[in-house]
């Protein structure tokens, strides 16, 4: 089979695998270097310390699989509408966690690359692989200026899976980045956590702080944050690119029900793990979502929810104390006065 009859056969048996993009890039040598090391020179990865280890394979990706002569990303949407609700969730987290399902399906079209005499390495959000980068190299997209890829027409809402293959693929032609003068993402950041085009500070990010920070929120963000209790779209939400925007065909990731807010003040962690068994929420722990939820609740309570932020003040969890007492305030504050 010529190298072009490979690529068309891996292009449909990805579709019969419900990828909707797929793109093929040379395995780079460095990739993103300098940029990714000053990034965390910096300190913009906040507390995320594996960021820092691996360097050698996540910058050089020639180093993951030595024989490995190309690189095939896939790309599955992701997208829905929010659903009518007291509070934001991250459209990713709304229905079941992906990476399972989709590490399987890399696994499907692994053992189809194997019979077409290929060794490979497949990666969901695991591993030390930039994901973004290779998709851009793949000429899946571009990263915009929120770093977010955006793909022509599916827009920025993609879950991205890597293989990387002994099989010799032709590269697709890069992609042009047609971010031009928009601004939209950087503007509508509720936290200026795009401190400049293709700049992202994660500790300033609120998909950051509600999710991968493990300690208390710092005041400066709380009114900012809003009613996001898990993770944040809205520079997604705002990008062009989004105008073609489709339904997932994937069921799974369709939003669950999401409980009222004060009904989960009173979770005990066992509760909290049931609801969201099988969830990306699930990973948060109770203390953690109490966190988040107490965060918002501040931002958007009134006076019914009062007692049950207030029962929290006692916690045994001193984080959950502070934020309880916090959020109790900043609803007494916004209370008419008698
Ligand atoms: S996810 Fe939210 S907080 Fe983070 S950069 Fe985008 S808009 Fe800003
Ligand atoms: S909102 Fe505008 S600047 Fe930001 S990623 Fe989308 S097109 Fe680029």
């Amino acid at each position: 089979m010529s190298p072009d009859d490979l690529k068309s056969r891996l292009r449909e048996e990805a579709a019969k695998l419900g990828f909707e993009a797929v793109g093929f890039a040379p395995v780079p040598a460095e990739l993103r270097r300098e940029y990714y090391l000053k990034w965390i020179a910096e300190g913009c990865h906040g507390s995320m310390d594996w960021m820092e280890r691996n360097c050698d394979r996540r910058l050089h990706p020639v180093n993951i699989l030595p024989e490995a002569k190309s690189i095939v990303v896939l790309g599955l949407n992701y997208y829905q509408q929010h659903p009518e609700s007291a509070y934001r969730v991250a459209k990713y987290a709304l229905g079941k966690d992906y990476h399972d399902f989709l590490y399987k399906r890399l696994k499907s079209l692994c053992a189809v690359m194997r019979e077409l005499g290929g060794e490979q390495k497949p990666y969901v959000d695991t591993g030390p692989v930039l994901e973004k980068p290779l998709a851009e190299l793949a000429g899946m997209g571009w990263q915009g200026k929120s770093t977010i890829l955006i793909h022509r027409p599916l827009g920025t809402w993609l879950f991205l899976g890597v293989v990387f293959t002994t099989l010799d693929l032709p590269p697709d032609a890069p992609a042009k980045n047609l971010c031009g003068a928009c601004t939209r993402c950087l503007d509508a950041c509720p936290t200026k956590a795009i401190t400049g085009p293709y700049r992202l500070d994660a500790r300033r990010c609120i998909s950051y702080l509600t999710i991968e920070h493990d300690g208390p929120i710092p005041e400066e963000f709380h009114h900012a944050i809003g009613d996001r209790v898990y993770g944040c779209d809205t520079c997604l939400d705002v990008c062009p690119w989004n105008k073609w925007a489709a339904l997932t065909r994937e069921e799974r990731l369709l939003a669950r029900p999401l409980p009222a807010l004060r009904d989960t003040l009173a979770w005990t962690p066992e509760e909290f793990t049931a609801h969201f068994a099988g969830s990306p929420v699930k990973r948060l722990k109770l203390h953690r979502w109490l966190r988040n939820a107490l965060v918002v609740l501040g931002n958007t309570g009134d006076a019914v929810e009062l007692p049950a932020v207030e029962a929290l003040r006692t916690h045994a969890d001193p984080m959950v104390a502070w934020h309880a007492e916090r959020a109790a305030e900043r609803i007494r504050s916004r209370r008419p006065a008698k």
